[in-house]
């Protein structure tokens, strides 16, 4: 095994509101819809918020999205979703959305109606992933991933949750997350306790970030504090760190890069100008369909 060393750390960008229910710092930051990422396009942290009791929900009303996944993982609270391919759900803390926008769809994001009636804690991270030139324009898909579904990995002082690609055990067991990709990709969601360490095993090749949520951790000699973001090279196949003295609670996010060009704007994101144009224009027209108001 050879350990990945650093391409970048990331600072922890200023947060801003996501409607009014999520305010989230995008901790991509600069590198964000970049190649260096790839297959991954940005990644926002809701970080827990406490919310007073309210009958509307707060969040974010439809809008639409083209040319992409978007992966909404709840930490605290519930997330209600609604999209014009007509899924309607709602997940709640360890759950995972997986909703593969490809072609269109108009979405809503809400908080869950019972946690907003009750007031409470809200935490989510939503992590956008990139589709090949070939995806961009494949049916909408909508993959609810359970916690139950989930499989969970113990460490000597922690845990890892497989939500999306292979796991090597130390003992070189393998075992595939739950979530179905367009491209080989791995999601991890890793808890550790003070000084616990993590040797996380990746095919060659492979991008890798390592998003720190909470707590701080050393990663090649380097100590980082919460909220940042660890780039790692695309050289060498594993990923090691170790847990600082409050713990550390973190995504490991890793995957083969896509290498095509990326046109992003807003919500939605091609290989050209002249597609972001025809997004632009179809959803004007309702070709991503249309959301009966709530
Ligand atoms: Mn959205």
């Amino acid at each position: 095994m050879t350990a990945k060393s650093i391409e970048a750390v990331l600072d922890a960008p200023r947060a801003h509101w996501v409607g009014d229910g999520f305010l989230v710092r995008p901790l991509f930051g600069p590198l964000a819809f970049t190649a260096a990422v790839s297959p991954f396009l940005m990644f926002d942290w809701a970080a827990p918020a406490d919310f007073p009791p309210r009958d509307e929900p707060h969040g974010v009303g439809p809008h639409p999205h083209r040319g992409f996944e978007t992966v909404t993982i709840v930490y605290d609270g519930a997330v209600d979703h609604r999209d014009s391919a007509g899924h309607v759900d709602s997940i709640a803390a360890g759950d995972v959305q997986w909703m593969t926008a490809g072609s269109g769809v108009v979405h809503e994001e809400f908080h869950g109606r019972a946690v907003a009636a009750a007031g409470g804690t809200v935490s989510m991270a939503q992590l956008w992933v990139n589709l090949p030139a070939a995806h961009k324009m494949t049916r909408p898909r909508y993959q609810p991933i359970l916690a139950a579904d989930i499989p969970v990995v113990s460490l000597p002082g922690g845990r890892v949750r497989v939500i999306a690609g292979p796991w090597t055990g130390a003992d070189g067991s393998e075992i595939v997350g739950p979530a179905d990709t367009f491209t080989p990709l791995a999601v991890y969601d890793v808890k550790l306790d003070p000084g616990a360490d993590l040797r996380a095993r990746l095919p060659g090749g492979w991008s890798a970030m390592v998003a720190l949520l909470e707590g701080s951790l050393t990663i090649a000699g380097e100590r980082i504090a919460a909220t940042r973001t660890v780039v790692l090279g695309r050289g060498g196949d594993e990923v090691a760190l170790t847990a600082g003295v409050t713990g550390a609670t973190l995504l490991v996010l890793a995957g083969r890069p896509i290498d095509e060009p990326i046109a992003a704007h807003g919500p939605f994101v091609m290989n050209t100008r002249d597609e972001i144009h025809t997004a632009i224009a179809d959803y004007q027209a309702g070709r991503m369909g249309r959301l009966d108001p709530r």
